[in-house]
């Protein structure tokens, strides 16, 4: 049975939790909410996954994990299963396999290192040799040393999913409110008991925060530090090409996914853009080695950016908030990368090189400094939990998110155990006792 579309529907007075953003996170925590019987309100500033959840490359991948959000994702890939049988239409979602190519023996070393790592956690990895891949990829001149192969992972259509599971949500029982920025949290006593929108206030017995790139802003106008930056990625996909295998495929000048519309969705692993903003001098730090790292393909770059939206605001409850003026952040993809991307991409998959690029997009990413995800409870704020900076791998590990999320606020049993993941990993420990 097709379920409504998303209401805006009047905004409730009370409810049992709300929750703040509608990409991937926060339907997620909403869907599990709802089926649990909570009163769920979901507050979005935009439409449901306007930001990153509908602009990424819809990888949803157990391969290649940090090994502390490896227990998150293996739960996160049934989930998918799960809701993808569910909601009510084809989300793209297929069990097509990944695969991570190496060009020479030192990437094929890294990728054998963290195989030989993530095993004990069950994943289901191949290393594959050099004819083993040309298999794979349907060439025969043998471009690559080997690869890393995961046949039970999976994809979807970023655009399709979040929107149909928004829907299922909906059908569940959960109230989700596009056009409703949240400006503030309400506290008594020291608990988080609500939120002020911009249509008014809302009580609840608890709060998630599932803001994406918006989260750190929210926090630190509560007088809350946290060490979250964005930076820009841009993407394309290509006209309709020729099926090369089920698999996605990535290769450190160009990942391609197969859509469901027959073209490819292409982009490049950690090329992006950084502009500095005051955050990021503040948290300069935490985020040297990141920098250091990937100093050939981060542009940094300090402009206009720095007094934006994403820069140093302050506002009260009955103030204009910076989420209302930047309904859905649209950053402009950047043409030259992703001229370089597609011709890489025509290089490596011979089957590409008579397609064209269709249509070229960007997003901007939330970023932690150990490129991990944030869920858990900060001292500061009781009754609001986290859900958020998930550092550019989200999509695939949103429902986990979502679901450790939706346990966290109403106290039930943990999907996973959190310290790795906890937001307070970030506090420096008190020295002596
Ligand atoms: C180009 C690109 C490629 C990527 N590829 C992949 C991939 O292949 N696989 C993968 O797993 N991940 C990928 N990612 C990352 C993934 O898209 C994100 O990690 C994930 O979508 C984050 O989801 P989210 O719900 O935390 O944030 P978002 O999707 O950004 O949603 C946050 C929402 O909160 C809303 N919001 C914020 N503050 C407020 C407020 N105060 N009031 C109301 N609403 C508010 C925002 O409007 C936004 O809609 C990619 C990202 C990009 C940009």
């Amino acid at each position: 049975m097709p379920h409504q579309n998303n209401q805006v529907g009047k905004q409730p007075t009370s409810t049992g939790v709300v929750i703040i953003g509608g990409g991937i996170a926060g339907v997620s925590a909403a869907l599990f909410l709802a089926e649990a019987g909570i009163a769920t309100v979901l507050c979005e500033k935009g439409r449901i996954a306007g930001e990153q959840s509908s602009r990424n490359w819809g990888w949803i991948r157990t391969q290649g994990r940090a090994l502390e959000e490896l227990p998150l994702m293996i739960e996160s890939a049934r989930l998918w299963e799960r809701i993808a049988a569910e909601v009510d239409e084809d989300i793209g979602f297929r069990k097509g396999g990944s695969t991570y190519l190496a060009s020479n023996e030192a990437e094929l070393t890294k990728h054998a290192n963290w195989l030989e790592q993530a095993k004990g956690y069950g994943v289901n990895t191949q290393l594959l040799d050099a004819q083993q891949t040309s298999k794979l990829l349907d060439q025969d001149n043998g471009n690559f040393t080997g690869a890393l192969h995961t046949s039970s992972d999976a994809y979807a259509e970023p655009a399709l999913a979040v929107q149909a599971m928004a829907r299922l949500a909906t059908h569940k029982g959960a109230t989700l409110l596009e056009g409703t920025a949240v400006r503030t949290l309400v506290r008594e006593a020291g608990r988080v008991c609500g939120i002020v929108t911009e249509h008014g206030p809302i009580r609840a017995d608890g709060v998630i925060l599932a803001g994406g790139i918006w989260s750190r802003s929210l926090l630190e106008n509560e007088g809350v530090s946290f060490p979250q930056l964005a930076i820009r990625s841009s993407a394309l996909r290509t006209t309709t090409a020729p099926l090369i295998a089920t698999s996605t495929f990535g290769a450190p000048d160009a990942a391609i996914r197969r859509r469901l519309d027959g073209g490819y969705t292409i982009g490049r692993t950690g090329a992006a853009s950084f502009d500095i903003i005051p955050a990021s001098l503040r948290h300069f730090g935490a985020f040297l080695p990141i920098v250091k790292e990937r100093w050939n393909i981060l542009k940094l770059s300090l402009g206009p950016s720095f007094f934006g939206p994403l820069g140093y605001h302050r506002w009260n409850a009955d103030q204009i908030s910076p989420f209302e003026g930047v309904r859905t952040m649209d950053p402009k993809p950047d043409p030259k990368l992703l001229d370089a991307v597609m011709k890489s991409a025509r290089e490596l998959y011979p089957q590409l090189s008579q397609s064209r690029p269709a249509q070229t997009w960007a997003g901007m990413i939330d970023v932690m400094p150990d490129e991990l995800c944030s869920v858990g409870t900060l001292p500061e704020l009781p009754g609001l939990v986290m859900a958020t900076g998930m550092s550019g791998h989200g999509f695939g590990l949103g429902p986990g998110v979502g679901m450790l999320a939706a346990q966290m606020v109403s106290a039930k049993t943990q999907l996973v155990p959190s310290d790795s993941i906890s937001p307070m990993r970030f506090r420096q420990p008190k020295m002596g006792k």
